[in-house]
């Protein structure tokens, strides 16, 4: 018989998918220097500093990020134009950080929807 703790070999297990979803695409971030999904962003949201809190399972912290009411207006206006992604430096290769549906997963979880 397979124990609760050996069966969750890592804590993100015990999370729910659209959660382990978030930090997995939080962690392909590769912390840009000069950081284009920032000035991309029509808001300028610090979204390394979001996407690293993510990353390291931190989601309070990175909800606490998005508080900001200006946040609720800049998801309602991206919602088909996603500034921030268009110039996330791995969309060079294909591949942007999915960050309007972190930020929409995010804002969510905290209305605990
Ligand atoms: S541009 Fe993309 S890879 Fe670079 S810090 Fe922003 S989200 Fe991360």
């Amino acid at each position: 018989m397979v124990r609760n703790s050996e069966r969750r070999s890592s804590k993100y297990q015990t999370l729910e998918s659209p959660i382990r979803f978030v930090i997995d695409e939080a962690r392909r971030c590769i912390q840009c220097n000069e950081p284009n999904c920032v000035s991309g962003c029509p808001y300028g949201v610090s979204i390394p500093t979001i996407l690293s809190f993510v990353s390291a399972g931190d989601l309070e912290k990175a909800r606490s990020l998005l508080g900001d009411p200006r946040l609720l207006d800049l998801n309602r206006a991206c919602l088909s134009e996603h500034p921030c992604e268009k110039s996330c430096t791995l969309a060079k290769k294909g591949k942007p950080i999915a960050i309007h549906q972190i930020e929409l997963i995010l804002l969510r979880k905290d209305k605990k929807v």
